[in-house]
């Protein structure tokens, strides 16, 4: 039976998108400049590109079913509805492919929850993180979906939801295909997206790129600056950014590369960091706009190592049944930060708990580690809980020309906070909590980690500290995502947290008052040595290395700016060349090693399985 209804085939509203197209081919591509507020968005964990770009996706979709108005009621058709003499329901079913990548890891990224949500219409930025578990467990149960909070369609997982990760589409190895039909089983509408990295999502057929749209769900309240975005350059398209300052169609100090970043720090004797702020006015945003974005910024990193430190709950979700650290290593510094939770007495590492009422309780392996012979203070003496000692366990002979090292722990203080405020963000991160991408969710620890400490134990203005350290470290994400790319299922970890690395390194060293060119070496340091980082989470989930991973990225970001003031001046790499050699390497880098989970620790360690798979 012919369909009653023509088939739409959704580019994003077509009318209007073919006019912002025609605007946009006609301006070469060029610049890196994308807003700061793109780089950094608030979304919601585990993953931006599994989790924050899908979201958004379904909400894309949805927002365009709704313009077209197809998710109203329409007169009656057929002779059995005109008889009624009742309106129905144009939607009757949607279906969602989910290809490659997100097909391969998308269950342990909740992929499947977050495009359910986006179709229902929630945005990544404003959903209540508390409830997405239990309206995901209510649409399985009920096998019912609320498309954009107005149309109720029946809606089966298994039927509705298909996973194939043998497909990878031509664009990006994140695609989903979402399609809605009619009564008779019609086709009335389709789309493919791709989840680029970071919670940017391109459409299909959209040529010039995801920056068209930006992070804005509603086209229409999306600035006009943003519709002349030609942010990345086409393939082998080198070309120069043009001078542009009296061209509306350019933000007054466009960069395509580290070095003409420089040069414009150069010319107009200005910071990266106030070459980032001018740009950001050519997006329509008030000095007081952009200062009251970057510090609601800093409030929701800050909270979420707030949350992090401070929870009550012992285990991350999912099959590995991870204890949560952040927790147990607060406790174990010096000192705290946020008012409300006690600061626990100084203790040796290891020694017994007496921790004074109201202080957070240690974890489960904080007080396994206590009752397993650690609740001495190394001389034998009794522990502060009344215990008698037992003698640490050494391991080794006595009878060797090299003697065993006595147990020992102590806290290196950089290291120790650094640690703590990174994997304080990626378990929040990693049981779906409210998260900053920076410049994704799986990286997210390590900048507002470095953050952190430059306002804790450095900064004596820690609102130039925030304004001068994410204006920075977004240049630098810019140039990353222009000359390469921040997807993990492109490039692998290196494109994550060695990315943030980088960024936080040159974050840091801004807040040093280091040079233009001291900031880029920084940053070229700290994703030098990440190059061909792989990815490979355990399970599909951003756990396991993810977690710890972000902690020694932010150790090495402080490291990187700290090697980088330190040196002569004379560079033998610069950040253009990295980048350039992160792109070559991620396009040598095997799909196995690109978020798939197909190899590496995903492969060799086996899953001790807290539930039956069943
Ligand atoms: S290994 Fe790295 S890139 Fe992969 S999920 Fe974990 S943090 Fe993201």
């Amino acid at each position: 039976m012919a369909s009653r209804y023509p088939t739409n085939t959704l580019t994003s509203s077509q009318a209007r998108d073919n006019s912002a197209l025609v605007e946009t081919e006609k301006v070469k591509p060029g610049h890196a400049v994308i807003s700061t507020f793109d780089l950094f968005s608030i979304g919601v964990g585990p993953s931006s590109s599994h989790t924050v770009g899908p979201m958004r996706a379904g909400k894309i979709f949805i927002a365009d079913l709704q313009e077209l108005q197809m998710l109203e009621k329409v007169r009656a058709f057929t002779l059995p509805q005109i008889r009624s003499n009742e309106p129905f329901w144009k939607v009757k079913t949607v279906k969602i492919v989910l290809y490659g990548s997100l097909a391969a890891t998308g269950k342990g990224h909740h992929t499947p929850q977050a495009v359910l949500l986006g179709l229902e219409g929630s945005d990544p930025e404003t959903i209540d993180t508390g409830t997405i578990s239990s309206r995901y467990e209510a649409i399985l149960a009920n096998r019912t979906l609320h498309l954009g909070g107005t149309r109720r369609v029946t809606f089966d997982m298994d039927r509705d939801m298909l996973w194939r990760w043998d497909q990878v589409l031509k664009t990006h190895p994140n695609g989903m295909r979402f399609s809605c039909f009619g009564e008779e089983g019609e086709l009335l509408a389709t789309n493919e997206y791709y989840s680029v990295g970071g919670g940017f999502v391109r459409l299909t057929h959209t040529t010039v790129d995801e920056n068209l749209f930006y992070k804005g769900v509603d086209k229409s309240a999306v600035h006009g600056a943003r519709l002349h975005q030609t942010h990345n350059a086409a393939e082998g398209d080198h070309t120069p950014a043009q001078p542009a300052a009296n061209d509306p169609g350019h933000p007054p100090y466009p960069f395509e590369s580290g070095n003409s970043l420089l040069a414009l720090t150069r010319k107009h004797n200005l910071t990266i960091a106030q070459i980032v702020h001018d740009n950001e006015r050519y997006f329509g945003l008030s000095e007081a706009d952009i200062n009251d974005k970057l510090m609601r910024i800093w409030a929701v990193m800050d909270d979420c190592i707030r949350s992090g430190v401070s929870t009550a709950e012992k285990t991350l979700p999912g099959r590995l049944g991870l204890h949560r650290r952040a927790p147990m290593l607060y406790k174990r510094l010096m000192r705290g930060f946020y008012p409300g939770i006690a600061t626990p007495d100084l203790q040796l590492i290891g020694s017994a708990s007496t921790a004074p009422v109201g202080a957070i309780d240690a974890p489960e392996s904080d007080t396994q580690s206590s009752s397993s012979g650690h609740g001495v203070d190394g001389r034998g003496e009794v522990s502060a809980s009344g215990k008698m000692p037992r003698a640490p366990w050494v391991t080794g002979s006595f009878d060797h020309a090299i003697l065993p090292m006595p147990p020992r722990k102590t806290m290196i203080p950089a290291v120790d906070f650094l640690s703590c405020y990174a994997i304080a963000v990626n378990e929040v991160n990693a049981s779906g909590g409210r998260i900053v991408t920076s410049p994704t969710n799986g990286a997210a620890g390590v900048i507002p980690a470095v953050l952190k400490y430059v306002i804790e134990f450095i900064s004596d203005d820690p609102e130039k500290s925030i304004k001068t350290f994410l204006l920075t470290a977004a240049a630098v994400g810019m140039l990353f995502k222009r000359g390469s790319t921040i997807s993990a299922a492109e490039g692998g970890c290196q494109a994550e947290v060695g990315v943030a690395c980088s960024m936080a390194s040159a974050g840091f060293a801004a807040c040093m008052g280091a040079s233009p060119e001291t900031v880029l070496q920084a940053a070229e340091i700290g994703i030098e040595h990440n190059l061909g980082l792989t990815c490979d989470p355990i399970d599909g989930l951003v756990q396991v290395p993810c977690i710890e991973r972000n902690s020694l990225g932010a150790v090495k970001a402080v490291t990187a700016a700290q090697l980088s003031m330190a040196s002569t001046g004379v560079y033998r790499v610069t950040l253009d060349e990295a980048i350039e050699a992160m792109r070559l390497t991620a396009a040598d880098m095997s799909v196995k090693y690109k978020e798939t989970s197909l190899s590496g620790l995903a492969t060799t360690v086996k899953i001790p399985l807290t539930v039956p798979a069943c």
